[in-house]
């Protein structure tokens, strides 16, 4: 049985450990959302959230998961019969691909095999036969395999053809890694908050570019919920369309500030830092790479032959207190995953090294001796005090 205490580890890809400040955030007593303390807090959090996204766009707060921000993307911009192309490298892009379809849209799709990024000369070829394309869709990190996709270079490409948008899914991206939406020339981003924003799940902010805006009007899809012209509206008054998630969105106000405190390039690197540890200390337990273009913001292991990735994530859980991600679909039990986003200490670093090596070592007596587990241990902390 694992124990939530404080020795409780959250290593999943999102959601994530809490910061003391969030949780302490998530406690307060309600208050309504038409109040002026909460109004201060709205105006605060609009403008913030710009500076995570690196624009100078509106963001909208949507109370939904990501997936409903997924679904916001695409309803504001497209119309039913438009084509758009759909990158599917993982559980998530082949989601967004059947989301664009119910929603009538002509969708092909470039099918890239799990552990791969595209190739954005794929993504060039498809354009130029057929540039009248609505929108191409990809994730920034596909979550289920851990690969970072070539965003910067797909936007570059895709920015030169005037018919056609380039919608993100960064909700293992966006705050864990540098996305630029204005430099990069992103047409639509949508970021989740139980992944990369460090709260609990609930919430998508989603933002687009002045390319995509002028499709507000034009697009015909049905929308009630997630017409932002709505909410567009809405806050130019300093209010939200719906009720505001006043619990997340005061705790998003903490992250914000912690992170306008620590800089966006110490998060980072921070993020980095633990991604760049996990797989340098995981690969000497024995571990390798599933992701040919890791992302910082999840790593998948490929486990030893022998053994089964749902069994050492369950004992990893049930003995150690630590929770990570088995792998989905053609991938399970070949893979475990582990997030790198949220609130982690050094010592949870070292414990989670410590711990895979002794459930290798439960599975397979042979496979390491308890000399080789301290020993990488040992380096694993000599890493942390020399990288910091
Ligand atoms: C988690 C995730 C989603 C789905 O988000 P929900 O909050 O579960 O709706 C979509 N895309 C990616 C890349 C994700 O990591």
């Amino acid at each position: 049985m694992t124990s939530f205490n404080d020795e409780y580890s959250l290593l999943a890809p999102g959601p994530v450990n809490l910061h003391p400040e969030v949780r302490k955030a998530l406690a307060l007593p309600m208050i309504h959302h038409r109040t002026p303390e909460f109004d201060v807090i709205l105006k605060r959090v609009l403008a913030g959230i710009r500076q995570v996204f690196q624009t100078k766009e509106d963001v909208y707060l949507l109370s939904c998961t990501g997936s409903g921000g997924l679904e916001a993307l695409l309803v504001n911009v497209i119309s039913p019969g438009d084509k758009v192309l759909a990158i599917v490298s993982g559980k998530f892009g082949e989601r967004w691909a059947e989301m664009a379809k119910t929603f009538g849209a002509d969708v092909s799709i470039i099918n890239v095999p799990w552990g791969e990024t595209v190739n954005p000369k794929d993504v060039e070829a498809h354009l130029q036969r057929l540039p009248e394309t609505r929108a191409v869709l990809c994730q920034a990190c596909e979550t289920s395999t851990a690969v970072a996709h070539p965003i910067q270079k797909l936007a570059e490409i895709i920015s030169g053809f005037p018919e056609t948008l380039f919608l993100v899914d960064a909700i293992t991206a966006l705050g864990a890694y540098s996305l630029p939406m204005d430099e990069w020339k992103i047409d639509g981003l949508v970021a989740g908050s139980q992944k990369a924003f460090m709260l609990p799940t609930g919430m998508a902010f989603i933002s687009f570019s002045k390319k995509a805006q002028a499709f507000f009007e034009k697009a015909t899809c049905p929308r009630f919920y997630f017409d932002v012209r709505k909410e567009k509206k809405a806050n130019a008054s300093g209010e939200t369309f719906f009720s505001s998630n006043v619990t997340i969105l005061r705790a998003l106000d903490v992250v914000l500030n912690l992170i306008n405190k620590q800089g966006l390039e110490s998060l980072f690197h921070a993020i980095h830092r633990r991604a760049e540890f996990t797989r340098i200390f995981a690969q000497q337990l024995g571990f390798t790479l599933y992701a040919k273009s890791p992302s910082d913001s999840v790593t998948a292991l490929v486990v030893p032959t022998t053994m089964d990735g749902q069994k050492i994530r369950l004992e990893l859980e049930e003995t150690h207190n630590i929770t990570i991600m088995g792998g989905q679909d053609q991938a399970k039990g070949k893979i475990i995953r582990i997030g790198h986003m949220g609130y982690i200490q050094d010592h949870e670093l070292l414990k989670l090294i410590d711990n895979l090596g002794q459930v290798l070592r439960k599975f397979d007596p042979g496979s390491l001796t308890l000399e080789q587990i301290s020993m990488v241990v040992n380096d694993g902390k000599q890493w942390l005090e020399n990288n910091p």
